[in-house]
């Protein structure tokens, strides 16, 4: 998306701004519908008063009665036959002037319904507006540690959910949240009294201020001296400030070049103007290091996400909307902060997927934050030290304006990477083995200087599939045609897409074959070769199995960088933004678990994730190396990224880019076709090809039309999946194209379609 494109699109869809003039005799309703469509009502005379754009009426629609958000008035309605709104259902609006602007441009770029967006951006909280004070926990009791295995398969005869919640206690020290245990275990209020009888736990109630992340009064609370290369950013970065339509900043710096410092003393300037700040972050869980150094230096902050107990939330957006808040820090919803006067939005990491949300609104946040901002004259920075490919590009049009910091704070440097051909190891010692002799070796000698090493691993699990080597047959989950995933600890074999579970088969269900074999490995499978290897060294695993109770992640990380454990394994999870200056090495198990994906982005994200992994060592004074194990030793993302080249990987995959017209160059959009039936699916997916290739002949638009093809996962959830690709150099064609298969769209005949503009997952 152009900068420029955005404010043009705008423009052409601004809301009736009758408003302020009309009369309030008819009002323009959206409901939470997938279609693009605005219905009018009268307004009875006792309610005109009352209703402002951004509440919630009720109003008849069809022979329902539904609930749907007023987004403006109008003079000349649709038609005569115009019904009464019944009811007004909010005080005062829950959508801003801003919000309405945001979720109509939303609304027409990823083609959803305006209803929709505001749905969405709009947390439930807010609509329901809870009236507890606290929040209630379980606490353990010494009961739980004193159980064995015996006495829980016990319990799961008779209560086996309440056995999970134990499980789940047992694996966690400390309390957790009475709404979240029940979540994750199944096990509901009553279960949980239950425990509390048989008296493994007890309850508490926790206020508010509880709920809070603390402030580390440790933290650094005055501005640092700033680098002859910070200052020069940052003296960019204030003049920009001043001009009246800001726009866009790219901040990038290498990892550990004070980009957070920069970020804090432009804070303090928006504020100190009586602005407001947006800060987003890729997931907030890994985040806690940057909220805390954030809330050393600011007092009226804010976290806002989704994953926030229902009433620290309401509380947290009360605030905001009420004014009693200068900062909101959080992952990408917290882009619809209801805010006011945001002088200034930043988002760090910005090359990161987590921006993009998967389900409708299908919105990339680091997107709607330059629309936000075009609103508000706000400056937006983007900081990362690995540019998406589309920011970059802007930057090089001169659409943003790029700042760089290219060393490490103190004369640090980065790291040296060495690669591991992992094919040459193979053949060497006969024999594939998950870690390389160097990496074995670097390993040994870090632990023996008392410091500690990451191991990454992009894949959860023991063994990613489960197959015969007698007949060649795969466990595959029944709805998803995706192979089931063992886990051990679990004792069970899970799909990673629908969360079905399955007893693992001891021998095989097809040809009866008793040497069923357990293939390939995950972080499960690693953790054991790795305790195997280094016994006398402690080791905590990070992914979603081992860290599915909320603040997880953060026990995890504060125990390592307390040094309780000498290695940390982890997925993707623990690529960003850590800081711990005792590690010193970082150890990539696989690069080609991404590199190998169905997906244009491959490359650029592989590049991506050995900078962030070299980026968490040689931080501190014992400096640190990073080891990438690969099968494709001389792939140009691992090389480039090997040399901490972002220049000449970028050039290279551009080239790429520019020769399939892929983003930054084209535009893409993907649309999936869903049904039980696959001819279905098919079908529906042809007939939109169709329509879509008579278009572009008789308008001559340039669009090319890939597929249809089934989807690379063919079968999710009982759902046969197809899909189709659009791609052109003109962001118009695209809008275009998928305006005129609107009415084709709409979910018939058991076929459910879903529209994606500028798609982040292919598959
Ligand atoms: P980045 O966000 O680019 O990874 P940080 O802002 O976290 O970098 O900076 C890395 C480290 O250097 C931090 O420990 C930070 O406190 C320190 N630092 C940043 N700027 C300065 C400075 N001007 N003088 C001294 N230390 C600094
Ligand atoms: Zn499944």
């Amino acid at each position: 998306m152009s900068y420029s494109n955005t404010t043009q699109l705008l423009s052409n869809n601004q809301p009736t701004p009758e408003h302020q003039l009309s009369q309030k005799l008819y009002a323009e309703v959206v409901v939470n519908i997938p279609l693009d469509r605005i219905f009018h009502y009268s307004v009875p005379s006792h309610l005109r008063d009352r209703l402002s754009p951004g509440m919630r009426v009720r109003a008849p629609f069809g022979n329902k009665i539904i609930t749907g958000f007023c987004v403006g008035f109008t003079d000349t309605p649709f038609s005569d036959k115009i019904k009464d709104i019944i009811s007004i259902v909010d005080k005062a609006p829950l959508a801003g002037n801003v919000m309405l602007k945001i979720t109509r441009w939303i609304a027409s770029y990823y083609h959803c319904g305006w209803g929709e967006a505001i749905n969405a951006v709009i947390p439930p909280v807010a609509r329901t507006r809870t009236k507890e004070k606290g929040a209630l926990f379980v606490v353990h009791t010494h009961k739980i540690s004193e159980l064995n295995a015996e006495m829980l398969s016990q319990i799961k005869i008779r209560a086996p959910k309440q056995a999970r919640a134990l499980e789940i206690l047992k694996e966690h020290a400390g309390e957790i949240s009475a709404k979240e245990l029940m979540h994750i275990s199944g096990c509901m209020m009553q279960g949980l009294r239950q425990l509390e009888k048989k008296g493994f736990v007890t309850f508490k109630t926790k206020s508010l201020d509880e709920l809070d992340i603390p402030c580390d009064s440790n933290l650094l609370q005055k501005h640092l001296m700033f680098t002859d290369e910070q200052q020069s950013a940052f003296d960019t970065i204030t003049k920009k400030l001043l001009q009246t339509r800001p726009g866009v900043v790219l901040l990038q710096g290498v990892t550990g070049s004070g980009k957070t410092e920069i970020y804090l003393q432009t804070i303090t300037k928006v504020v100190e103007q009586g602005r407001s700040v947006i800060f987003l972050v890729p997931e907030i869980s890994l985040t806690s290091q940057t909220i805390r150094r954030i809330k050393a230096r600011f007092d009226r902050v804010a976290i806002l996400h989704s994953h926030l107990l229902g009433t620290f939330h309401y509380s947290q957006w009360n605030d905001i909307r009420e004014g009693n808040v200068d900062i909101v820090i959080g992952a990408r919803s917290a882009i619809f902060a209801p805010l006011k006067n945001v002088g200034l939005i930043i988002i760090d990491e910005e090359h990161e997927n987590t921006f993009k949300q998967e389900n409708s609104p299908r919105y990339n946040a680091r997107d709607v934050s330059i629309v936000r901002a075009t609103h508000e004259n706000a400056l937006v920075i983007l900081g990362t030290a690995t540019p998406s490919l589309e920011s970059y590009y802007h930057a090089y049009l001169g659409d943003y304006e790029k700042v760089g910091l290219s060393k490490r704070i103190g004369g640090r440097q980065l790291p040296p990477v060495e690669i591991v051909d992992m094919a040459e190891e193979a053949r060497k010692r006969r024999g594939y083995h998950i870690i390389s002799q160097k990496l074995e070796y670097y390993t040994k000698q870090s632990l023996a200087r008392g410091e500690q090493v990451i191991l990454f691993l992009n894949r959860r699990g023991f063994a990613p599939y489960i197959h015969c080597k007698r007949c060649g047959f795969v466990l595959k989950c029944k709805r998803c045609d995706i192979p089931m995933t063992f886990h051990r600890k679990l004792n069970t074999t899970l799909c990673h897409y629908c969360r079905a579970e399955e007893h693992p088969p001891e021998s095989c269900p097809d040809c009866l074959a008793s040497n069923i074999n357990y293939r390939g490995f995950g972080t499960e499978k690693i953790e054991d070769e790795i305790m195997a290897r280094f016994p006398d060294y402690k080791i905590v695993r990070m992914d979603s199995d081992s860290m599915r109770v909320r603040d997880a992640h953060e026990k995890a990380l504060t125990a390592f960088e307390r040094g309780e454990f000498q290695i940390l394994l982890g997925t993707q999870m623990i690529a960003k933004g850590l800081d711990f200056p005792n590690v010193t090495l970082v150890g990539v198990i696989s690069a080609d678990t991404i590199l190998n994906l169905p997906d244009f982005r491959a490359s650029e994200r592989t590049f991506q994730l050995i900078s962030q992994v070299a980026g968490r060592t040689g931080r501190g004074s014992k400096g640190g190396r990073v080891v990438v194990q690969s099968f494709n030793p001389r792939h140009y993302s691992i090389t480039y990224a090997a040399s901490h080249d972002y220049e000449g990987f970028a050039k290279k995959e551009l080239e790429y880019r520019k020769q399939l017209n892929y983003p930054p160059y084209g535009k893409l959009a993907r649309i999936v076709f869903r049904s039980a039936q696959e001819d279905k699916a098919k079908e529906k997916a042809f007939l939109v090809a169709e329509k879509l290739k008579d278009m572009v002949k008789s308008n001559g638009k340039q669009l090319d039309i890939l597929g249809p093809s089934p989807a690379p996962l063919t079968k999710i959830n009982d759902q046969f999946r197809w899909h189709l690709l659009l791609k052109s150099i003109e962001e118009k064609s695209i809008h275009d194209a998928l305006h005129s298969i609107n009415d084709v769209l709409r979910p018939s005949k058991g076929v459910q379609t879903m529209v994606d503009v500028d798609p982040y997952m292919m598959l």
